[in-house]
């Protein structure tokens, strides 16, 4: 099953998933799906088995440039076509399950080139959401329908970060619910 594409109003925010520069992050929503693309697919199966580690439900990384953890087989088509470098391949900077990425911090060192895949349980990571320029490349080379990119979904972003408070940058709004 591709991504949902109303994944926003169908999911919740699960974490926040930050970039070193202190100033931009993207959320993550779940829960992720047990069963589909990824856990189908022998390649990254073979990955995984190898590894050791296990299969588990990843959820959605980013809002505006969405990728399904679910889905996505680390083919890398995404990360070929971005114009721009929105994405990078998680593991060639954090070799951890991509589990622990949920809340994790990345520095946007990792590498931007299609075949530079750690191995298949590696994720196109929207890592620089913020940079997309809605070109739309991105959405249709993916085999398993993996993305979505809308830039009308900044208003789920902005309220997610509104109450997703204690972690928000210096110089951001106070929080609304000040107690
Ligand atoms: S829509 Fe274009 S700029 Fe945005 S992430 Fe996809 S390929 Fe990159």
């Amino acid at each position: 099953m591709p991504i949902d594409p109303d994944f926003p109003k169908n999911h919740q925010v699960i974490g926040k998933h930050m970039h070193s520069d202190g100033e931009h992050y993207h959320f993550v929503w779940g829960p992720g799906r047990a069963g589909v693309e990824a856990a189908e697919n022998e390649e990254v199966k073979a990955a995984y088995s190898q590894r050791g580690e296990e299969i588990v439900p990843l959820g959605v990384h980013g809002t505006m440039v969405a990728i399904d953890w679910d889905s996505c087989v680390a083919d890398g088509a995404c990360i070929e076509a971005c114009p721009v470098q929105v994405f990078q391949w998680y593991r060639t900077e954090n070799d951890v399950p991509a589990v622990d990425l949920t809340n994790a911090t990345s520095a946007g060192t990792g590498s931007t080139v299609k075949d530079e895949r750690k191995d298949y349980t590696d994720k196109a990571d929207p890592i620089r959401e913020h940079d997309c320029i809605w070109c739309m490349a991105c959405v249709s080379v993916c085999p398993p329908q993996a993305v979505k990119v809308d830039q009308s979904s900044l208003e789920f972003h902005e309220k997610e970060s509104g109450t997703f408070n204690e972690a928000l940058s210096k110089g951001s709004a106070p929080p609304p619910h000040a107690h």
